[in-house]
């Protein structure tokens, strides 16, 4: 029996061969490239003909990346360095990185030495949203593009670009309805659904994605649920590439409404102005968008923050960062401080992995949910 479009969303999030699009995709002789950070120019990808997917790291391959990265480099970081140790990503024909954080340059780094890989690239990033920082990203994008075309051998022209952009901007704009879903009081999906899809659509070409949530769309929209009272939170922080910390506050009887995350509200909330050059839309988009903790000043993201408890009705904020996130943790305190300014309860959570040792961080989050609870009756 053929499985419905949302049970494929929900099973095909993982970055493998073994993953039926990319399989598909490598069985017509099409190049796959893995990338690492959401700052990466996907559509430039897209247009070269090429199949951008992101790399998620295994958790079980930490201890391989903690031999070659310092330990204290961040978990993500180290466990996609033990999964390519691992000859796991052996079938991507190229590694892309952003100019981000000191983790993922660290990463490439290692890479780059360690496992031959046809091509490697990493770009770089304004680390400010300013009209010489746009002038700057655009030329990254340029140098970039040529970069591609030497390696695919195939020239990108406008058209190409164009249509990947609009491919990519319908994405979003899909995705931003199933987060609507989200905003109703019991909603048909739960949080860690909704990561599954976001992450499936980083592992399959967009188009597909596209079509899979505009029928996952259909039959959530219709979806009717038995009403459940629950207290709403609203997680911000750094990568969160897997559902446990999400299935763990749903067991503790809250659920997630939104997020202020890098496979989440960052990767497609902000809409570009447009213009007729498609490559400075695709510029506009990743300079503008909600920013990452490693991109200035942050103010935008906080924000967006609040934006996101108001318009999804939340109750509080869990403030969540990976151990060895720098970028994230320095901008905790300064968040702390503003979101209690705007009378919304705050928990700053620090754990091992999205996945690994998440149960220690039970209690804090129950004791959370009562001072919310005590608070609101
Ligand atoms: S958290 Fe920031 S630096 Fe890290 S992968 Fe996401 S966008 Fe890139
Ligand atoms: S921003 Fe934090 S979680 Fe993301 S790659 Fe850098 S150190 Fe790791």
């Amino acid at each position: 029996m053929e499985m419905n479009s949302l049970t494929r969303l929900l099973r095909e999030a993982d970055e493998t061969p073994a993953n039926p699009a990319v399989k598909n995709w490598k069985s017509q002789g099409k190049k796959v490239i893995g990338w690492l950070c959401t700052y990466t120019p996907e559509e430039i990808i897209y247009a070269a003909g090429m199949l951008p997917i992101r790399i998620h790291g295994n958790p079980q391959r930490i201890s391989l990346g903690d031999a070659y990265l310092q330990p204290n480099t961040c978990p993500y970081a180290r466990s996609c360095l033990g999964s390519a140790l691992e000859t796991e990503y052996d079938f991507l024909d190229g590694i892309v990185a952003t100019h981000t954080c000191d983790a993922i340059c660290r990463l490439y780094d290692l890479w780059k030495l360690y496992i031959p890989i046809p091509f490697f690239y990493i770009m770089d990033h304004p680390h400010k949203s300013s009209p010489s920082g746009h002038k700057y990203h655009l030329q990254q994008l340029e140098k970039f593009k040529q970069a591609l075309e030497l390696f695919g051998g195939n020239g990108i022209n406008d058209a190409a670009l164009g249509w990947a952009f609009q491919v990519y901007q319908e994405n979003r704009i899909l995705l931003r309805r199933l987060y609507e879903l989200r905003k109703r009081e019991t909603p048909p999906i739960t949080a860690s659904e909704v990561l599954k899809v976001i992450k499936a659509g980083t592992v399959m070409p967009k188009e597909e994605h596209n079509r899979l949530l505009r029928e996952a769309l259909a039959e959530l929209e219709a979806r009717e649920v038995a009403p459940e009272k629950r207290l709403r939170l609203v997680v911000s922080g750094s990568m969160m590439n897997e559902t446990d910390l999400l299935e763990l506050i749903d067991a503790c009887g809250a659920m997630v409404v939104s997020d202020d995350l890098c496979i989440g509200t960052r990767y497609f909330w902000s809409e570009a102005e447009l213009d007729s050059n498609p490559l400075l839309n695709i510029s506009r988009f990743y300079l503008e968008k909600v920013p990452c903790a490693c991109i200035h000043p942050p103010e935008a993201r906080l924000e967006h923050l609040i934006n996101m408890v108001k318009g999804f009705n939340a109750q509080g904020v869990i403030l969540y960062s990976l151990i060895f996130c720098d970028t994230f943790a320095y901008d905790f305190v300064l968040f702390k401080k503003r979101l209690e300014e705007a009378q919304i309860p705050v928990l700053l959570l620090t754990l091992e992995h999205p996945s690994l040792g998440i149960e220690q961080a039970r209690t804090r989050i129950e004791a959370f949910l009562e001072m919310i609870a005590h608070k609101v009756s």
